[in-house]
């Protein structure tokens, strides 16, 4: 890993952390991160020629696996056309009628260029359609880097938003309220407290920024029907689960309909991409032809459109393609847990469809609090040694892992399966 390290030596004179995103850094697992020099299928190889099988997948947009050939001609063929003309294009009508197609609950939509910004933007609109300001969100759940949304834990779930990062004025986080995730009196306290200052609820349908924490049962409609009651604005970010669960998202997985949803990672197939969409009425108040304004230069990027659109053509036009997919989660994840069981390392291995994550506890984990009890330097043993083994996984427990189309049980998960059985005995 001489280059890596080499490049990381320079990196972080120039770059803070060495990195563009913090989690890449791989400060959780005190490691020297590996800079990529290229991916294919479910592999992906680093600057020194090391290849690992991925699962990671850029963090869930390569849901085909890597460098997929019909994404890459695509590009290729947009890209002969022009970057970018910063006028309206074909392709963004293609997009906005493929997206409204697949998600019922979504009648209109807004393309920009990351999941921070769809869900910035989405909840500018909630507040302007309500004419409320305050936000609940949930303690674990991550919408991207705007100020507001830079909330963690307040000390008990009536606190006010305090902001989680320097350089967030408090006035910026004051309308923001913090729930516990799977707890549905946390939520109806606030409205108890706030009735009518409520413009939305923002929640992960599937929490992937503490781990993976699946929605206990009727936690998703629990919150459909406080919002109804109270005249509040839904919203599922869906900048994980959209387009990975099903080709509804997690909207359509669990049938639950959200007021407005926000895309990011699978959207763009790689190309960075956000979207929010939904009801007519909410969506019309967005500028030029409403009132609250949002714009982006570069938004709907041609080539970028053109690499979503491909794969969400893809995703939508292969037979079982999903059927698949959750089949090869299940049975790989069931294994892997039996194999943690099998060698008494306390764990609790939560998943869902490709998605999946397991934690170092003895506890079960459904919120932040129980994500928090993981033995993270177990984790960061465990993300050790499937490196040197030819498996990259997140460098970070806090973060789900992706399984793609392109995996296959013989080959790249069964070898997967014996690294972690051998990786074991280091646990101990
Ligand atoms: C990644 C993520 C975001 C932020 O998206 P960026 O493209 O990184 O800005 C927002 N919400 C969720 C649920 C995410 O996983």
């Amino acid at each position: 890993m001489s280059r890596s390290e080499e490049l990381f030596r320079q990196a972080v004179e120039l770059i803070p952390g060495g990195v563009n995103s913090p989690v890449r850094a791989y400060g959780n697992v005190h490691e020297i991160p590996r800079f990529i020099a290229s991916a294919d299928g479910p592999y992906i190889s680093d600057v020194d020629g090391n290849t690992y099988v991925d699962f990671i997948g850029s963090w869930g947009p390569m849901i085909l696996g890597n460098n997929d050939k019909r994404i890459l001609n695509s590009v290729a063929e947009a890209a002969g056309k022009g970057l970018s003309f910063g006028a309206a294009t074909e392709a963004e009508v293609e997009m906005a009628k493929l997206v409204c197609d697949l998600v019922p609950s979504i009648e209109m939509v807004r393309m920009v260029n990351s999941g921070t910004e769809a869900v910035m933007s989405a909840i500018r609109v909630a507040r302007g359609f309500t004419g409320r300001n305050k936000i609940v969100k949930f303690m674990g759940c991550y919408h991207g880097h705007s100020d507001a949304m830079l909330v963690k834990a307040g000390s008990g779930v009536m606190t006010a938003g305090i902001p989680d990062s320097a350089g967030v004025p408090a006035g910026c986080t004051q309308d923001t309220l913090s729930a516990e995730y799977n707890n549905l009196d946390s939520v109806q306290e606030l409205f108890d407290r706030y009735t009518e200052e409520i413009a939305a609820v923002i929640v992960e349908p599937v929490g992937a920024n503490m781990g993976v924490v699946l929605p206990e049962k009727g936690f998703l409609e629990g919150l459909r029907a406080i919002c109804d009651k109270y005249g509040s604005l839904l919203i599922f970010d869906e900048v994980i689960t959209g387009f990975r669960l099903s080709i509804q998202g997690a909207q359509g997985y669990f049938g639950v309909q959200p007021d407005l949803t926000t895309f990011g990672k699978i959207i763009g197939a790689g190309m960075p991409v956000g979207a929010y969409g939904g009801r007519k009425e909410i969506m019309k108040l967005v500028s030029p032809v409403g009132k609250v304004y949002q714009a982006g230069t570069l938004s709907g990027n041609p080539v970028a459109m053109a690499a979503g659109l491909t794969q969400l053509k893809i995703l939508r036009d292969t037979p079982d393609f999903y059927e698949n997919l959750n089949a090869n989660g299940d049975w790989f994840y069931t294994e892997m847990d039996q194999i943690l069981t099998d060698h008494q390392i306390p764990h609790c291995l939560n998943h869902i469809g490709s998605l999946g994550c397991v934690f170092f506890t003895e506890e079960t984990v459904r919120d932040y609090v129980s994500a928090k009890t993981s033995d993270t330097v177990v984790y960061a043993k465990y993300f050790k040694y499937l490196l040197n083994h030819g498996v990259y996984m997140a460098p970070s427990q806090f973060e789900a892992m992706f399984l793609s189309g392109a995996h296959t049980r013989e080959r790249e998960l069964k070898k997967t399966l014996e690294v972690i059985d051998a990786c074991c005995s280091e646990l101990k």
